[in-house]
């Protein structure tokens, strides 16, 4: 696997990276799963600068700055609720994946973590969703150089063994 790719596991809200990517939901006011953890770390200013935004369509992303957390920036990526598969869902969550990095590269974003999105509440199958997010982040590389780090950060055991195997 390319070197700058890594397995973490643990909470999002806790890495020490240029940018969290946040499994948002279309509102960006907040919500449940990994969305309510990174509210909850980064202080009420957050929701103050995602009620500015006006939502977001799925598979487009928002950055706002971090606030309280140890990230300088969160990027929000609205992944597909999974629809049984033959809704778009791959191409949405695959322009997740793009568009959080297209963002850190116009940023100047170095180092990047993304959850498992649209794995959770939103019941995106796991093996599915990671073959999409490896490929994707795999050819940004390839073509971005200036990235110097993608976490794939798990939140649990099973999560992380489906990335382990998928990379
Ligand atoms: P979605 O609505 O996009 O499915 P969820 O937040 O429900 O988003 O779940 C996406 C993934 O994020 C799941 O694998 C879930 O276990 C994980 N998750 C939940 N909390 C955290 C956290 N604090 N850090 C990292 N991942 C988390």
């Amino acid at each position: 696997m390319p070197e700058q790719i890594k397995i973490v596991e643990g909470d999002i809200t806790e890495l020490e990276v240029d940018a969290i990517v946040n499994a948002a939901n279309s509102s960006l006011l907040g919500g449940g799963g990994v969305d309510g953890a990174i509210h909850r770390a980064a202080g009420p200013k957050l929701l103050d600068e995602c009620r500015k935004l006006g939502g977001c369509p799925t598979g487009e992303v928002r950055l706002t700055k971090g606030y309280d957390l140890p990230a300088k920036y969160v990027i929000h990526a609205v992944g597909p609720v999974w629809d049984g598969g033959g809704h778009g869902e791959d191409e949405s969550l695959a322009n997740c994946y793009r568009n959080a990095l297209q963002t850190a590269i116009d940023h100047k974003i170095h180092s990047i973590a993304f959850p498992a999105i649209s794995t959770g509440i939103y019941g995106f199958p796991l093996k599915r969703a990671t073959e999409i997010a490896v490929r994707e982040v795999r050819e940004f590389l390839d073509k971005h150089p200036q990235i110097d780090e993608v976490l794939f950060c798990c939140f649990d055991d099973r999560t992380a063994r489906v990335y382990e195997e998928t990379l």
